[in-house]
């Protein structure tokens, strides 16, 4: 241990429990320096797995450390007119870093607020009766809103320290800045959207909800106009920030002149454990220790053909019905800042390769409508032990779903192609193995949108290859997964058409 050129000293494992003021005393100590050195806690991480737990801590030297930010004292924007489309993670940062560079940027939103967003989705998961423009997927906040607001990713930028440190500016609780696996939670984040959002308008953006880009034309490679419900207007430039639960949009951008390629994807389904069982399982000993926080895990194993593995755990969550189409049915994850469900769970997921954007799209379409058109829009459930014989419940054991409207209980036929279905059941087998085995965990069929399943080419300054003008970002155009990741392409789009310079930032 020593401090490095960055200002840091690392791996510092110290009892857990201790306050962040106590790990930079200890730290400094360890180190012989004066206590009165000025000093933070970049991050703390938890190690349950030993019969002492204890916390390994990075601590920063804070006249040493210096950590990514931008200068919003130099505006330079004004003249450039620019439109993002879609306010999810990767639109919100663009519209944010834009607005705080003095562009006044238009932000078009298919959905609407995310208080109303917030009564739809709600009727929705209590009737079953969709507003196909606001929903889990659509509106203020975008995909992201309604999660489990874990900004764990595998990306390493240092956007990242930024975009934690926005959150935590519009109203994210601190302990997300030194966390390993931070977490805000739905509830929270809706707050912190709302924040944003103010802030933005009150730098002059201006935000059109229930708006849709419905159509835009290219010219001699160069994006001309867009049409939003219905209406032509000029941007300067366009982001296109749809997500990837936008299947209209993405029949839109398939007809026209832009370089879209394949990519993988992945479908499966959300599986359900009781949290106490995952403690076990995770802690040993420790789990009765009432300090640690809802234990999570996560899982992978390569299959000869392709790979299953474990998304979005959401420890102490809820399964929800996160469909955006009418006669679709799609499952993803969630969780309140307290992580207090009596569930925990995570989509267990295969990858799957499309022939071409076009036959990606169809795959997830028909995975969506079949579980629909099984019991007219309730989940199509199965218990881990069926799902590996292949035969159907009669009825729930100690796991109950959480899923609304519910569930009823199936075999999944009929849902996945064959080869997806025995990769699952390897892979859940292996999981059993490896981890944890509960033969009345319960599973949910389907999770479709955990990632693109094309992406949009964009040139070196992230425009469009076909229609200069346009930039598409996020993970809806295949370039993120996640809400950081998707944050952080964001904030680099809006860098690029700010004329940042990377050097001088
Ligand atoms: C229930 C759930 C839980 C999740 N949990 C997590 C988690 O814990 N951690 C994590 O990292 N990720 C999580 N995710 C994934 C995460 O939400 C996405 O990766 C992220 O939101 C993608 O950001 P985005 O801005 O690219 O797109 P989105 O968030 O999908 O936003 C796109 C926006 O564009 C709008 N839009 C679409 N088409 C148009 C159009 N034609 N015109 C105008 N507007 C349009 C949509 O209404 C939407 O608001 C979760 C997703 C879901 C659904």
């Amino acid at each position: 241990m020593s401090v490095d050129k960055n200002g840091l000293i690392r791996d510092i494992r110290l009892p857990f429990g201790l306050s962040d003021g106590e790990a930079v005393f200890e730290a400094l100590k360890k180190e012989g320096l004066p206590p009165s050195t000025h000093a933070f806690v970049l991050r703390r991480s938890l190690d349950a797995r030993r019969k002492e737990i204890t916390e390994v801590f990075t601590v920063a030297l804070s006249d040493i450390y210096s950590e990514f930010c931008y200068d919003f004292s130099k505006p330079c924007g004004r003249e450039k007119k620019v439109l993002v489309v879609g306010f999810g993670p990767s639109g919100l940062f663009a519209a944010y870093l834009l607005a705080e560079y003095g562009f006044c940027p238009t932000v078009a939103e298919r959905g609407k607020p995310v208080d109303e967003r917030v009564k739809d989705v709600e009727l929705f998961w209590k009737t079953g009766v969709l507003d196909p423009e606001s929903n889990v997927q659509f509106g203020e906040g975008g995909a992201g809103t309604f999660s489990d607001g874990k900004l764990t990713t595998r990306i390493n930028d240092e956007r990242c320290r930024f975009v934690l440190n926005t959150f935590h500016r519009f109203g994210a609780d601190r302990s997300i800045l030194s966390a390993a696996k931070p977490h805000i939670g739905t509830d929270v984040l809706r707050s912190v959207v709302r924040s944003m959002r103010n802030r933005i308008l009150s730098l002059g953006g201006e935000i059109l909800y229930n708006t849709k880009l419905t159509d835009f034309s290219v010219e001699n490679g160069r994006l001309k106009e867009v049409y939003l419900n219905g209406e032509p207007r000029s941007f300067d430039a366009v982001i296109l920030a749809s997500g990837n639960g936008a299947g209209d949009t993405y029949d839109l951008l398939m007809k026209k002149p832009l370089l879209i390629e394949n990519k993988p994807f992945s479908v499966g389904f959300r599986a359900e454990f009781l949290q106490s069982d995952i403690n076990i399982a995770a802690y040993g000993k420790n789990a009765s220790d009432d300090r640690l926080p809802p234990a999570d895990f996560s899982f992978f194993t390569h299959l000869k053909e392709g790979t299953v593995y474990t998304f979005c755990m959401c420890p102490g969550g809820y399964v929800v019905n996160s469909s955006s189409d009418e006669g679709r049915l799609v499952t993803n994850g969630m969780s309140y800042s307290g992580r207090d469900g009596k569930n925990a769970n995570a989509a267990f997921l295969a990858t799957v390769t499309a022939k071409s954007p076009l036959q990606a799209l169809e795959i997830r379409r028909k995975i969506e409508a079949a579980a629909f058109s099984l019991h007219k829009g309730k989940a199509p459930a199965t218990l881990i032990k069926n799902f590996l014989d292949g035969s159907v419940p009669s009825s729930f054991g100690h796991v109950l779903p959480t899923f609304q409207p519910g569930v009823e209980l199936d075999g999944f036929e009929g849902i996945f192609p064959e080869k997806t279905l025995s990769m699952l059941q390897r892979g859940i087998a292996e999981f059993g193995k490896r981890f944890f085995y509960d033969p009345q965990g319960v599973l949910t069929a389907p999770e479709t949108r955990t990632s693109a399943p094309m992406r949009i080419v964009r040139d070196s300054a992230f425009q469009a290859v076909g229609a200069s003008g346009l930039y598409p970002c996020g993970e809806g155009a295949g370039y993120a997964g996640g809400i950081m990741s998707s944050a952080v392409d964001g904030l680099k789009v809006a860098e690029e058409i700010i004329g940042l310079n990377r050097e001088k930032l």
